[in-house]
């Protein structure tokens, strides 16, 4: 099969990813084959790429927002159908004995293994997935509309979960790329007022014609004191903005995966009267499962922009250059 490799972790102007043959992996006991349909393409790719995340497995094909159909089922699987349509995410694997997998916190597993760095993940034309952690998906949406779902989706869902906004609360939105858009429309649809900061005018643009009450440039204050914030652009020079832009006992969810360093917060207005930081640190299947029906639900969509799977470099060095709103998703060559 044709699948991305990480050959050389670097710069993505300087040819880290190659377009090579690799044999179709063999689904081990309690796997699935999985024949990729559609795959997202998410900032962590670029992460792994350009060896920002260290290297776990050498000439690892990235790519953890899969879409695909099961076409065979390793030793021990019950559940799954050839032919069904099924969803490949970020968490790979978890140990399930831990303290925290035992709490219900499987996301803190110090033995978590993810899609597209510890295992080969979906720039490819066949993925594995252990059965355990691959997800149903909702009928009635296309390949291309679910895939970001996986991981923008489910990442901007639990960044949501620990901004704890109060019912018909104010929201705040630090940049608004794959996963800022499929949080605001969640949260516009469960009846928040959302306020959306980032520069670029398309992502503005984007931001006004999903519903938000106010967007402004990435560094401006919102119109009213927000009770919740989440911060999705990597910066760190956000994190003091957003919380100057908190009302009283308000939280500040960090989204962005590997932002840059925080500058040193001033006690008296940007923490005191109980505001709050808290980071997201991946996600559970609960979370997904979770996600995904809600998405279903209010009928969610990401803003796609496609690529043949021939073209992911291309795809990477546009996000990473901000080229597009919304996500990429790579398809299989025609
Ligand atoms: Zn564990
Ligand atoms: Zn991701």
């Amino acid at each position: 099969m044709r699948a991305w490799s990480v050959n050389r972790p670097g710069p993505i102007g300087e040819h880290p990813i190659e377009f090579v043959d690799k044999p179709v992996p063999t689904p081990g006991p309690d796997e699935l084959l999985v024949k990729v349909r559609a795959c997202g393409v998410c900032r962590t790719d670029l992460h792994v790429t350009e060896g920002d995340l260290p290297v776990h497995r050498e000439g690892v094909t990235p790519g953890h927002e899969v879409v695909g159909e099961v076409v065979e089922s390793g030793e021990g699987v019950r559940g799954w159908r050839r032919g069904e349509r099924v969803g490949v995410a970020w968490l790979h694997h978890t140990d399930g004995t831990c303290r925290y997998c035992a709490r219900g916190d499987e996301n803190l597993c110090p033995a978590s293994t993810y899609t597209g760095w510890d295992v080969d993940g979906g720039y490819a034309e066949y993925t594995t997935v252990p059965a355990e952690f691959a997800y149903r998906l909702p009928d009635g949406v296309d390949d291309v509309t679910l895939a970001p779902l996986l991981c923008a989706g489910i990442i901007g869902y639990r960044a949501l979960v620990r901004a704890s906004l109060p019912e018909g609360g104010r929201l705040g939105l630090y940049g608004f790329g794959g996963s800022a858009h499929l949080c605001a429309q969640l949260a516009i649809a469960q009846g928040a007022e959302v306020h959306v900061m980032t520069r670029g005018a398309e992502a503005q643009q984007l931001a006004r014609s999903l519903g938000a009450a106010s967007v402004n440039d990435a560094y401006d204050a919102p119109p009213v004191p927000l009770d919740a914030a989440i911060t999705f652009a990597p910066v760190g020079d956000l994190v003091p903005v957003a919380m100057r832009a908190l009302d009283r006992g308000g939280v500040l969810s960090i989204a962005g995966i590997h932002p840059s360093d925080i500058p040193a917060l001033n006690y008296e207005r940007e923490l005191f009267y109980e505001k709050e930081i808290r980071s997201v640190t991946a996600n559970t299947r609960e979370d997904g499962r979770e996600f995904l029906e809600l998405a279903a639900r209010y009928g969610i969509a990401a803003t796609t922009h496609t690529y043949p799977l021939s073209k992911a470099d291309q795809a990477l060095a546009d996000l990473k250059a901000g080229r597009f709103d919304g996500a990429a998703v790579l398809v299989p060559d025609a």
